[in-house]
């Protein structure tokens, strides 16, 4: 533990929002006693990991990486990180992310743009960018990022480590502030199957804080060895030939594939939604939800306020100056397509999407028992680059949005490229997700 933490104040990434330096020797040190009275310890005990810094842990800075929150304090824990904590797992960091979750670079934070553990000149990706480079780089051994439509498996993607979004609902949300509450999920990043298998073990279950939540079996490790029930897989056709994919990206996918045919797996091309309309479909959805939930910040009852003459415009000062441009974006996109007007036209529409592309999963599934994908149709770009452009940011969501609407669990394993495989299945069935990424080592 301690050794990480000298490790992760020199910050050389921009990963460390905060260091959690009592909270961890305080931890540790229940640890060293157990050990001296020799008593046995569980598989996480004494691990030191990270928390992407929109979680809550009692007592500690929880900044969502904002100007407005950026002297909060949580005032309880997140129940994923208190099944961690009671598990004895030692959080060592509260780590850099996109304000709110909003992006996918780790550009949008006011605690600086988190650098590629593998190029330190390029993204880090995002938003859980800081999580992923904390885990690439050995600063933490595993960490516990968010993911609404891509956080995890795509900083997991870039930095070449494994990156779970389980099934929406495994995990408690309780304690993880609210972007899209219908697609948010908690997703752990770590160096290995096994280490993924632990954590989310330890993270899921049932949770009368959290209404979406539901009861799911423990994944054994025997069962994620034995991969003889994986017959058939699938790739959506136009992700892979569409123009806006990188040429490198491509080719490493279709030699992933041409190496799992050679294993004896029948691989099948699948019709999918065209990636503009997965990219609306869920930019409409997030930023009208997340236009909802963040209405419940205003400087009165979290964060920093700024006084103005009265109450209202108290509200619409603070707003103004503590968001960034990318959540002001989002909020205002979001608002107005909740509005009277525009609701039906386009905020419904986009209901309507997505119930169709949860039926086309369904049919995938009855053909297939996996599908994949590259996590991104690019490659991660220089620092300052994604900036100057948002839609284009938007568009690189494009192969991993899909999966977070139809609220599946998918992974992101590496492929020592620049971008991963990304591996999904069925809802429920994140056993089959984990088991596929022991097949393909
Ligand atoms: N990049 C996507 C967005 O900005 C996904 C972010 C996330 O999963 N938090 O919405």
């Amino acid at each position: 533990v301690q050794e990480k933490l000298n490790l992760l104040k020199d910050n050389t990434h921009n990963t460390v929002n905060s260091l959690l330096t009592d909270v961890a020797l305080e931890q540790a040190a229940k640890v060293d006693t157990k050990i001296a009275n020799g008593e046995t310890i569980g598989l996480l005990e004494g691990i030191p990991f990270g928390i992407k810094d929109v979680y809550m842990l009692q007592g500690t800075y929880a900044t969502a990486s904002s100007d407005l929150l950026k002297k909060y304090k949580s005032a309880y824990t997140a129940t994923a990180i208190q099944k961690l904590l009671d598990a004895g797992a030692i959080p060592i960091v509260k780590e850099n992310c996109d304000s709110f979750g909003h992006g996918s670079s780790s550009e949008n934070t006011i605690f600086g743009a988190v650098k590629n553990a593998v190029n330190p000149e390029l993204v880090g990706g995002g938003s859980s960018g800081g999580s992923a480079v904390n885990v690439a780089k050995d600063y933490t051994v595993f960490s516990i990022g968010g993911d609404t439509g891509g956080s995890v498996r795509q900083p997991a993607g870039y930095n070449n480590i494994y990156g779970l979004k389980p099934t929406y609902g495994r995990i408690s949300r309780y304690g993880l502030m609210a972007y899209a509450s219908s697609t948010d999920c908690v997703g752990p990043l770590a160096k290995s199957v096994e280490d993924i298998r632990i954590v989310l073990n330890a993270m899921s279950g049932k949770d009368t804080k959290d209404q979406t939540t539901y009861t799911s079996e423990t994944i054994e490790e025997s069962n994620i060895l034995n991969t003889s029930d994986i017959k058939t897989v699938g790739y959506f056709k136009n992700f892979i030939e569409s123009e806006a994919i990188d040429a490198q990206i491509k080719n490493d996918f279709l030699a992933s594939i041409e190496k799992i045919k050679a294993k004896g797996i029948q691989v099948k091309e699948l019709d999918f939604f065209k990636s503009d309309i997965l990219v609306s479909t869920y930019y409409t959805l997030a930023m009208a939800e997340t236009a909802s939930n963040l209405s419940r910040l205003d400087g009165t009852n979290y964060g920093d306020r700024i006084d103005d003459k009265d109450l209202k415009e108290s509200y619409a000062v603070t707003r103004s100056e503590k968001f960034s441009e990318e959540t002001k974006r989002r909020i205002v996109g979001g608002n107005q397509v909740l509005s009277q007007g525009f609701s039906d036209e386009i905020y419904l529409k986009g209901l309507a999407l997505r119930d169709a592309i949860s039926e086309n999963f369904e049919k995938d599934f009855e053909e297939v028992n996996i599908i994949l994908s590259p996590v991104t149709p690019s490659t991660p770009p220089k620092i300052g680059d994604s900036l100057k452009d948002p839609l284009a940011m938007y568009l690189s969501d494009a192969y991993t949005v899909g999966f977070s609407l139809g609220q599946l669990p998918t992974l992101t394993v590496p492929q020592g490229t620049e971008t991963g495989l990304q591996v999904t299945a069925a809802k429920n069935n994140d056993e089959l997700v984990l088991k596929f990424a022991n097949f393909l080592k």
